[in-house]
């Protein structure tokens, strides 16, 4: 008979290690299957039933957020080990340690021997008939068991002591040896692949165990994890994804793997448990992370402050928000400056996690080094920036501009991306992609033509959102540190145009300047094409810089077009430029149509031209 995984995180942490335990004693190299000869054989040891776990459970810390007040360590039955403090040592005056290695003596006869199927079922594992060896399971034998006035009920036994079987009894007396310390707490891995689970059990088993070997008689032994107060769980698991790729040549993560560490503290008045769910996505990132920048992602993680969890990685990935210690900041005492993340790690990040499109990033890629070199002067080799340039410069370096409180830096690079545009340097397609409307924020369920039908309800007008500016941030300090320049050939390619535009702003804007340059085109020239796009520069594009379009303008067009054409009527203006509430909001419209116009324009002009 093999025994099952049962699902509980404790449970199965402790039956892991029970495995690895009896392997590693075998001197095997791989783990045994699970059965209740391996359990006899885990508990039986040279120095007679139980002796080896007993001391390293007296010895690691992490034993007193598995059980609280147990007879192992109980000091009015302990008198030689409340005397002497010799916690790897089993005194034979002491009762205590006696008992609980009884206790798990007729555990380990009840497992092997009972079966009785009328017994209740145990509330851990589902399988097994409940124990008759305790009268009570509480907190001393299994973790958590009947807290109240908390969450932290990981069985249903908020009112009585739960029912649990001898096998996850046994179980747990083994979790200190195989779970993982981090923020005070304990903590269990928990991947929906089982392999993976094992692994990072048997690997912690194997880390303990060299720690307790090399620990003295009365040595507190801490367990894996808490060797430098609190290590970030992500170190934790990049650390073991990297055992891994040493260890197994070409092991790939399964495509569907997921992962939940359970953190949790059985000690004192306030038991509790934390539950982390690592999705797929996560996991792969970390994979991918440890794999080929393990020295870099080690030392951001090394910098993050334990108790200010809210702006750990782990904390980013798991609300899919982006992670600070990717961008640039204030350097501390002991540093030099801080330097933004590789691009490459970066990018992982941005796409695994966050979802962001390569096309999106290539936007970022293209603005920032454009704007570094204006401000910089390095495009005119021979002459200076402007002071105003170089201080802006200077600003934008020190502070993002999307929390700059001077909502002029804004303005100002808005100014110039206009001017790229004109210039033929950025494109509408790429302007969106870095910063798509907020109306669109989460529908990455939806279809492109789902989207679309969004676009055309009443109250649609566009939103803008300022988290382009993050990238443009990062890809702006790497233009200064000179691992990014502005690369002309990568314009022409970079818009992916297999995206439907409608996944970032509302495609009826660059319609809707389309026709409008169409038709001022032909009205103003007719056949005579130079004067007509005389006029769009000087009373369109030019207007624009001057803030002259205003909402009048924009509906004289609007008019224009009716009759002409079928899809500028009332609802469709309703649609396209009124928010919500019904009040015209055409700040991000004017802006994008300008972007779309000066690209016709300056198209137009270069085929004339020749
Ligand atoms: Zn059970």
């Amino acid at each position: 008979m093999e025994y099952q995984l049962t699902g509980n995180p404790f449970v199965d942490t402790g039956l892991l290690t029970l495995q690895a335990h009896a392997s590693k004693q075998r001197g095997l190299k791989s783990v045994l299957p699970l059965t209740p000869e391996l359990v006899v054989e885990a508990m039986n040891d040279a120095e007679g039933f139980g002796r080896w776990l007993a001391k390293a459970n007296r010895q690691l810390n992490s034993f007193f957020m598995v059980c609280t007040n147990s007879a192992l360590v109980n000091p009015s039955t302990n008198k030689h080990l409340k005397d002497t403090k010799e916690l790897g040592l089993l005194a034979e005056e002491d009762t205590g340690w006696k008992d609980y290695l009884e206790t798990l003596r007729r555990l380990q006869a009840e497992l092997v021997e009972r079966d009785d199927t009328d017994a209740p079922i145990c509330e851990s594992c589902g399988e097994r008939t409940a124990t008759n060896i305790l009268k009570r399971v509480g907190r001393d034998f299994f973790p958590l068991a009947g807290s109240l006035g908390n969450d932290a009920q990981a069985l249903p036994a908020a009112s009585r002591a739960p029912r649990v079987c001898a096998l996850c009894l046994i179980a747990i007396q083994w979790l200190p040896i195989g779970g993982i310390l981090f923020n005070g707490k304990l903590a269990c891995f928990q991947f929906t692949e089982p392999t993976l689970s094992q692994r990072f059990v048997e690997d912690t088993y194997r880390e303990n165990r060299n720690r307790l070997a090399s620990a003295k008689v009365k040595d507190k032994v801490p367990a894996y994890g808490s060797k430098q107060g609190a290590t970030p769980a992500a170190k934790i698991l990049i650390d073991r994804m990297r055992l891994m790729q040493e260890d197994i040549e070409f092991y790939e993560l399964p495509k569907d793997v997921s992962l939940n560490i359970w953190a949790f503290s059985n000690s004192g008045a306030s038991p509790e448990c934390e539950v982390f769910e690592i999705h797929n996505p996560a996991l792969q990132f970390l994979w991918k992370a440890a794999q080929k920048h393990y020295t870099e992602i080690s030392e951001l993680l090394k910098r993050e402050v334990p108790n200010k969890s809210a702006t750990h990685l782990l904390t980013a990935i798991e609300n899919g928000t982006d992670y600070g210690g990717f961008y640039p900041r204030k350097p501390s005492k002991k540093e030099q400056g801080v330097k933004p993340a590789s691009r490459e790690l970066y990018e992982l990040y941005q796409t695994r996690i966050l979802n962001r499109t390569p096309a999106t990033l290539e936007a970022g890629k293209i603005l920032a080094p454009l704007v570094f070199e204006q401000l910089s002067g390095t495009e005119k080799k021979d002459k200076k920036a402007p002071k105003a340039d170089q201080k802006l410069l200077e600003q934008l370096l020190k502070e993002n501009p999307r929390w700059s409180k001077d909502a002029q830096v804004r303005i100002e690079l808005r100014k110039r991306i206009a001017k790229f545009a004109e210039a033929g340097h950025f494109t509408l397609e790429q302007y969106v992609r870095l910063f798509p409307a907020a109306n669109v924020a989460n529908t990455e369920r939806l279809s492109p033509e789902q989207v679309r039908e969004l676009w055309k309800q009443k109250g649609s007008a566009i939103k803008a959102t300022n988290q382009g500016w993050d990238l443009f941030w990062f890809y702006l300090h790497h233009a200064a540190n000179g691992t990014l320049s502005f690369d002309k050939q990568t314009i022409s390619q970079s818009t992916d145009s297999s995206e439907d535009l409608a996944m970032f702003t509302n495609p009826k804007i660059q319609q809707f300047a389309r026709d409008v340059f169409a038709m001022q085109l032909e009205r103003r020239g007719g056949k005579d094409k130079k004067r007509g796009l005389d006029y769009i520069k000087r009373n369109i594009l030019d207007a624009f810089a001057r803030g002259q379009i205003t909402n009048a303008r924009l509906r004289e067009w609007f008019i224009g077009l009716a009759d002409s054409h079928p899809d500028y009527k009332n609802e469709d203006w309703d649609a396209l430029c009124r928010d919500e509430q019904g009040r015209d909001a055409i700040g991000e419209l004017r802006f994008q149509m300008r972007l779309e116009l000066a690209n016709l324009y300056r198209i137009e002009k270069e085929v004339l031209d020749k």
